[in-house]
């Protein structure tokens, strides 16, 4: 019997760390270099095939810049979330860590929480070590992952170990 679980995903981070470009490229496998911010908080949705009977449908919600969508009510029910940082801007990292933070206090303590190092493509001009990410998702437990919204390296990695973490046993 196959079936197909559906989950809801929000994307969080500082502005320009790419949020809306790694929605871009896992739902429609492209990228724009002068892309608008998004207006409002439309979803989009994207289904992955996990195995031969499961397939997961992700209910994906980017915040667009817009702080009203910031709310609570924006990831109360969210069954997942990928906290998104800029690797060449390490003040995203801490602006990453506030949002962990928030969604610790806030979220469903079920959620599955993804550390994003986004931009992995421009490496010469790096500021924030893998080491350091790293360690830090570990002693939060979080996933941690880099990808570039760019290149396309790693985004389809993100969703699907966020997918083998979701409860998939209903
Ligand atoms: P958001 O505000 O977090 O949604 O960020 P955007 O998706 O609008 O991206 C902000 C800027 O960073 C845009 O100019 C993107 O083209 C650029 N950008 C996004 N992802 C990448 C990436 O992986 N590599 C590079 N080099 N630029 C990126």
């Amino acid at each position: 019997m196959s079936r197909q679980l559906q989950f809801k995903l929000v994307l969080l981070g500082e502005s320009a760390v790419g949020k809306s470009s790694l929605v871009l490229r896992f739902v429609k496998d492209q990228f724009d270099d002068y892309r608008e911010s998004t207006i409002g908080a439309a979803f989009l949705t994207q289904t992955i095939q996990l195995d031969d009977a499961t397939t997961v449908k992700f209910e994906i919600w980017d915040t667009a810049g817009q702080e009203r969508y910031k709310a609570p009510m924006y990831y109360r029910n969210a069954n997942c979330a990928v906290v998104v940082y800029d690797i060449t801007q390490s003040s995203s990292l801490d602006k990453a860590r506030t949002w962990v933070r928030e969604l610790q206090r806030q979220a469903d303590p079920s959620i599955v929480i993804l550390l994003c190092g986004n931009k992995s493509d421009l490496e010469p001009r790096r500021q924030v070590s893998k080491e350091e990410a790293q360690k830090y998702a570990e002693e939060e437990g979080l996933l941690w992952a880099e990808a570039s919204a760019k290149s396309g390296d790693g985004v389809h990695e993100i969703f699907t170990s966020i997918a083998k973490k979701l409860p998939l046993s209903t």
